[in-house]
């Protein structure tokens, strides 16, 4: 603790004798015309001895920090509510007895506070409380410590996704300059090896999927997407969907239609509910993408109770990924607003938090990621079915297949445009289950593309229109540069 406790003490010394600088140069300045001069010679060293000085002590608030972070992530925390709340308690109390013992306890305190803080519910809240109650060097040392610790989570990201066997990394590439003359980047998917045409780069399971509502309850699975060929397994509370199975079934009961089932074969009032009245809404307009996001906001939930289950902490869910997605803007206009209300209605007295985390600014913005990023699920010849599409946006490149609904990919996501492009994307199983594969050869360190639209004998003024009314950017792929 010794290092520690210097380098905290350091701060308030260091900042007491910068003022005392200050002072003295400023009566200097004033009384003696000489010391100009030596102190515009001067000025240069002295600033760079002070943003020296300045250095060395964030560089020692860092480590400090780097190292009680380090010390507390590498301890055991509890699991159950009960022993959760013992644990609590008694950090807080070890960390006030630490304050009231003096200056030279404050680091061994905060990380008394910093521990609370890693199994109370809502860290938030309690940070708040901190504030209030905490000596303010501790406050700062428990906040510099969570801070460090998100910024850790945010760098370590794309470090450990996607996973080494997708044969495919996130890096930054150059898209053209903006106004100021800087290069503007984007996050793109770089292959980690070479393929021939024609091999599978990798096949990815979506966040989330949802069928277009005019198919709901006839011959698609509900949570898979395929075209059931055997027997369908329906909803015990609810006729209003079906599964191609028991998994199928299990799955999204667990993971969202407990929160969206009508229940109308069991509640006599099931037809003036919110979730009939979601359902209607859905199906009058013919959109997905209400079920969409009300689907992925109790995948959320799902993932934060699997955490809990598990123990683990940290890792990243659902949120991480979408978080870090490209959105359109979207308007409030009297849609979205309704499409907001409805939800909120459906699953605010359903699902805590849902109340405070869907701000109107969080809605549009989760609605903009969707537009701009779902595949469309193209997995039935037009000529077998032929399906009436909504009229929502959606990643779309075939021509000669139907969509039965939309999904949101974690990697695939990250594919960017080309009219000429080097992979496409196939739906094998006819389920949402996503595979990329390889349309040319490609070299180890290869950006992969893919077209967002359908290309078939559209010009480059044709294509470039389609993509800016569409998706709002200017298609600066080779075959449009070029033309
Ligand atoms: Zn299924
Ligand atoms: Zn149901
Ligand atoms: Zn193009």
């Amino acid at each position: 603790m010794k290092t520690k406790t210097v380098a905290i003490a350091t701060l308030g010394t260091v900042a007491a004798i910068a003022l005392g600088y200050a002072l003295y140069f400023d009566q200097k300045r004033r009384n003696d015309p000489d010391f100009r001069k030596k102190l515009k010679r001067e000025k240069k060293k002295i600033a760079k001895k002070a943003k020296q000085s300045a250095d060395t002590i964030k560089q020692k608030v860092s480590e400090t920090l780097e190292a009680g972070l380090e010390a507390v992530n590498q301890e055991e925390f509890p699991t159950s509510v009960d022993e959760k709340e013992k644990f609590f308690m008694s950090q807080i109390s070890a960390g006030e007895t630490l304050c009231a013992q003096g200056e030279e306890h404050y680091f061994e305190a905060a990380m008394c506070f910093f521990r609370a803080q890693k199994v109370y519910p809502s860290p938030v809240e309690l940070i708040m409380i901190y504030q209030k109650t905490v000596p303010e060097p501790v406050f700062q040392l428990v906040v510099g410590m969570m801070t460090l610790e998100h910024q850790k989570r945010q760098d370590g990201f794309y470090k450990e996704f996607p996973p080494e066997d997708m044969n495919v990394k996130i890096e930054d590439i150059p898209e053209g300059t903006n106004g100021e003359g800087s290069t503007v980047m984007r996050k793109g998917l770089v292959v980690t090896k070479d393929f021939e045409e024609g091999d599978v780069i990798f096949v990815e399971e979506p966040i989330v999927s949802a069928l277009n509502t005019k198919l709901e309850g006839g011959d698609f699975c509900n949570y898979c997407l395929k075209d059931i060929t055997g027997d369908k397994v329906e909803c015990a509370n609810c006729d209003q969907v079906v599964f191609c199975s028991q998994e199928c079934y299990e799955k999204a009961n667990e993971e969202y239609h407990q929160y969206l089932c009508t229940n109308n074969k069991t509640n006599e009032n099931a037809a003036s509910s919110q979730e009939q009245a979601f359902l209607d809404y859905s199906k009058d307009k013919n959109v997905k993408y209400p079920y969409l996001i009300a689907r992925f906001l109790a995948t959320m939930v799902h993932d934060e109770i699997e955490k809990a289950k598990s123990g683990v902490t940290d890792g990243y869910g659902s949120w991480d990924h979408v978080d870090r997605f490209r959105y359109l803007e979207l308007a409030p206009t009297d849609q979205n607003m309704k499409e907001l209300k409805l939800i909120k209605e459906l699953l605010g007295p359903k699902v805590t938090g849902v109340e405070e985390f869907l701000t109107e600014e969080r809605f549009l913005m989760l609605k903009g990621k969707i537009l701009f990023n779902a595949y469309s699920v193209q997995s039935i010849g037009k000529a077998e079915k032929a399906i009436e599409k909504s009229t929502e946006l959606h990643r779309e490149s075939q021509a000669d297949l139907s969509s039965v609904g939309s999904a949101l990919y974690r990697a695939t996501t990250y594919l960017a445009h080309s009219c000429e492009p080097n992979s496409k994307i196939e739906f094998a199983d006819k389920s949402h289950k996503l595979t990329v594969k390889a349309t040319k050869p490609l070299k180890k360190g290869d950006e992969l593309n893919t077209s967002y639209i359908q290309l078939e004998d559209k010009n480059t003024e044709q294509r470039r229109n389609q993509l800016a009314e569409l998706f709002q950017f200017k298609c600066v792929c080779p075959k449009c540069e070029s033309d």
